[in-house]
């Protein structure tokens, strides 16, 4: 079956062409697949063979909600989605004064192995598509009933590992017929995967680059984030140099503070010497207890904050929000997982 929701409206154009149909065919169905419909039958100005025709070869993809917490803190909503082949995803929707942001999920599961992570301990199953990133928001918003204007890919996975169907997925929620999601909402994180953040530099897209930094120095990072043997510091650094020249656009480097790991002075010293010549922003947050993990919550979020104030460089620390209901990635998913194998039962591997 064709993954119809992925295609651009060119795409979807020139299938509906081929199958006889007239070039504004593209448009109306385009439409409707970005307002949320889940059968063809709701496409109501389409002719009723053509309906048929299009339900017998294409499948549209609508998650379903396995799971949903909501916070008594805060509002902040977490969705457990299960997508068409059984696999779970998580998307967090959090409500800001300037908007609501959904963070969603790229991948399920991930392979890169962040030992503090709860998203990556049982691997990478597979990529999602261009639809599934698009359908998190599209759902959330539907659920929830209300309008979200940005959106951060922070949720489990790495989106540049899956490159091709993240950019889609951008080409998606950006265009006019559908969500209409401007690219200054949206921020893209990354563990650090050099030729990734080259790749991105050369479309010059106005979205915000995050990168998970974690550590300024190799010995401390690859310890943590076995991606830094692949691509050191100094690479990841000189890639980040590369991309602000290239785009003009500022980068935001996440820092989970740990406990007597990455929290003493000199590594403050060390970032704001690496950022030195770009608008560097560091946001400073607050380890998330993870059960498997052993790293424990960092005391110094004050103190480093002001270490590296004192050479110039902006840092926040982040707001947590959705503490009640494990609202950070990979936890919902972990948990579900746990339970299901409790029950000898098989989730996440179809
Ligand atoms: N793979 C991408 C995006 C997903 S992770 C990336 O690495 O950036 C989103 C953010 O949460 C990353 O900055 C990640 O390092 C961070 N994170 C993961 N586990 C965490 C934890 N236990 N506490 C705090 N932040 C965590």
């Amino acid at each position: 079956m064709i993954d119809i929701k992925s295609m651009t409206q060119e795409q979807l154009a020139s299938f509906l062409r081929e199958m006889g149909e007239p070039a504004f065919r593209g448009k109306q169905v385009f439409t409707w697949l970005h307002r949320g419909v889940t059968s063809f039958d709701e496409m109501s100005n389409l002719p009723k063979a053509l309906r048929q025709k299009l339900a017998e070869s294409c499948r549209i993809t609508a998650p379903t909600v396995a799971r949903k917490q909501i916070s008594a803190l805060d509002g902040t909503v977490k969705y457990l989605w299960r997508l068409w082949d059984g696999n779970c995803i998580e998307t967090v929707l959090m409500r800001y004064h300037h908007g609501n942001t959904v963070c969603i999920s790229s991948q399920v599961g991930c392979r890169m192995g962040c030992a503090f992570c709860a998203s990556t301990i049982a691997g990478k199953v597979r990529d999602l598509a261009p639809s599934e990133m698009l359908d998190q928001v599209l759902f959330t918003q539907l659920d929830a009933g209300v309008e979200i204007s940005n959106i951060v890919l922070m949720g489990i996975g790495e989106p540049l590992d899956n490159f091709d169907n993240v950019l889609a997925f951008l080409d998606l929620v950006n265009h006019p017929d559908g969500l209409n999601i401007g690219m200054r909402h949206i921020s893209l994180s990354t563990c650090g995967i050099v030729p990734g953040i080259d790749a991105l530099a050369d479309l010059r897209l106005q979205l915000t680059l995050s990168v998970s930094l974690h550590a300024p120095d190799s010995e401390t990072r690859s310890r943590i984030m076995p991606v830094n043997r692949a691509y050191d510091v100094e690479q990841l650094f000189a890639a980040c140099h590369r991309y602000f020249q290239k785009t003009g656009r500022r980068i935001s480097f996440e820092y989970a503070m740990i406990d007597g790991v990455n929290d003493h002075d000199w590594q403050a010293d060390l970032i704001a010497q690496r950022i030195r010549g770009m608008p560097g922003h560091v946001n400073l947050i607050p380890l998330n207890d993870v059960v498997e993990s052993p790293f424990k919550p960092s005391r110094r979020l004050a103190a480093f904050q002001k270490r590296l104030e004192s050479h110039g460089v902006t840092a926040t620390v982040r707001r947590s929000l959705g503490g009640d209901i494990d609202a950070s990635c990979g936890q919902l998913r972990r948990k579900a997982m746990e339970e299901k194998e409790g029950a000898h039962e098989d989730l996440g591997n179809h």
